[in-house]
């Protein structure tokens, strides 16, 4: 549906409210000195939350777009999002109460080395197995084709089963999104599922396989069926696709992990987002709390946020919210009350469907999207296109969504995503805001 966008409202200014707009030099250095208060200055984008989404949209837009005129403005007093590295420097070790590791692809690396930390990589041994414990003893997942007929993890008729699925005899697709566990079972049989698959996703999403979408939280795997017929069948034609249309050449400075393996910084991964912060200096606003954005007057966004200084209003040419999904929702919610959702749908049915002139709806009732964690449960990716296109439709031009739930859980897939919506940002900032 395409609606015109809804009334403009004002931002609801707190009685201690002051209005500050910051414009921050296009150099990347943590020596710019902090906005003044009272300075009537904006931005060309503000990234809202300072996990590492946030903070590496923030880089790939200066390192890779030239865009430098960013803020990132962040609730907690530290950057990093759920990245928690604590350090005993005194006893010698360090350990990590959130995410622990990433597998080394090469955007993560590409960031890494752009923040400076080449030397501070460090990657585990890819000879290392993993195990899983089954009926009372650690068995290694073999971790590569060689290994498939000698390891203990799975009986033979469970190998047979998994490799004639693999090959293509097995049921059908049912013709609807399934979840982890239907996909597994169906193309693999109960005991990869039970044994490799239920394991690796308690350890990835803490969720559930039976509700998970395969489409979504595997989406690798997923496309493989779809493209050849089977698993096997796809992944030889990913390989003839590859041939076709080699990659183009590795950047030379990234560094080239041995195999499969994960990595981290020799002190633990906050080293990551501390380096962007200092290299964005003071463009980084910590203790910065979005309490509410509204589309300005003239083109843009106003961001309201509760600072240590008091209440502070930025205006904005694009925004991107890489706060967590139930958090967004609730800052996201007021730009379209209910009866603007109504009006905006009954207005394009009007024009798809119905005759102009016809009576008033009967209002059933409104559905608003529940708030969503980063479960990527079957429907996830629908309703992550809807809430997008329903930016777009309301003409909330230049408000981008980003985050783990946008992008994929894994740090790397949040590196990704970062620079895609860097990638967006651009295009917006140049086809656009600029006109
Ligand atoms: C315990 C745990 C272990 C994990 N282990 C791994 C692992 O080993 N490997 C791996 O690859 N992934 C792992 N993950 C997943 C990965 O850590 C996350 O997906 C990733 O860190 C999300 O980053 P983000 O920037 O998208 O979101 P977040 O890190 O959630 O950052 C969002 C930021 O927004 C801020 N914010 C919230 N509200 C506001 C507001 N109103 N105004 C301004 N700022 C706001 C928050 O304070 C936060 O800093 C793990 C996750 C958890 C929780």
């Amino acid at each position: 549906m395409a609606a015109a966008a809804p009334p403009l409202r004002a931002p609801r200014f707190h009685a201690r409210h002051r209005r500050i707009s910051v414009r921050c030099a296009v150099a990347s250095d943590a020596t710019e000195a902090p906005a003044a208060p009272g300075a009537r200055l904006s931005a060309d984008c503000v990234v809202v939350g300072g996990g590492i989404s946030g903070l590496c949209t923030a880089q790939a837009l200066a390192t890779k777009h030239g865009i430098g005129d960013v803020l990132v403005t962040e609730a907690r007093a530290r950057p990093g999002g759920n990245i928690t590295t604590v350090e005993r420097p005194d006893e010698g070790y360090l350990w990590e109460e959130g995410p622990n590791s990433f597998q080394p692809s090469d955007p993560v690396l590409t960031m890494a080395v752009d923040s400076g930390l080449k030397e501070d990589l460090v990657f585990g041994d890819p000879n290392a197995p993993r195990f899983v414990l089954w009926e009372g003893k650690l068995r290694p997942v073999p971790s590569k084709p060689a290994d498939l007929p000698f390891f203990d993890l799975m009986s033979i008729p469970g190998k047979l089963r998994a490799g004639l699925g693999a090959l293509g005899i097995r049921p059908p697709p049912p013709g609807r999104e399934e979840s982890v566990e239907e996909f597994v079972r169906r193309n693999l049989g109960a005991e990869v599922f039970e044994r490799l698959i239920e394991p690796f996703c308690s350890g990835v999403y803490a969720g559930d396989p039976s509700k998970l979408s395969m489409k979504a939280a595997f989406g690798k795997v997923w496309r493989l069926e779809e493209a050849g017929g089977s698993i096997i069948g796809g992944t030889i034609k990913t390989i003839q696709e590859r041939g076709k249309n080699p990659k183009p050449e590795r950047d030379p400075r990234l560094p080239k992990p041995k195999g499969q393996t994960v990595a981290s910084f020799r002190k633990g991964l906050a080293m990551l987002p501390n380096a962007i912060t200092s290299r964005l200096g003071s463009k980084v606003k910590l203790s910065w709390k979005l309490t509410s954005i509204t589309k300005s007057d003239s083109k843009g966004y106003v961001l309201v946020y509760e600072t240590p200084e008091g209440i502070v209003s930025v205006q904005a040419k694009s925004v991107i919210m890489t706060i967590p999904s139930y958090v967004a929702s609730d800052i996201l919610r007021p730009l379209s009350s209910e009866s603007e959702l109504v009006e905006a749908v009954d207005r394009d049915l009007r024009k798809m469907l119905i005759n102009p002139r016809a009576v008033d709806p009967y209002v059933l009732g409104v559905r608003v999207w529940p708030q969503a964690i980063p479960q990527f449960l079957v429907g996830h990716l629908d309703i992550l296109d809807a809430a997008k296109s329903a930016l777009n439709r309301s003409g909330y031009d230049g408000l981008f969504l980003g985050g783990n739930y946008v992008a994929g859980v894994a740090l790397g897939r949040c590196v990704e995503g970062a620079y895609e919506s860097a990638s967006q940002i651009s295009d917006f900032l140049t086809k656009y805001a600029y006109k």
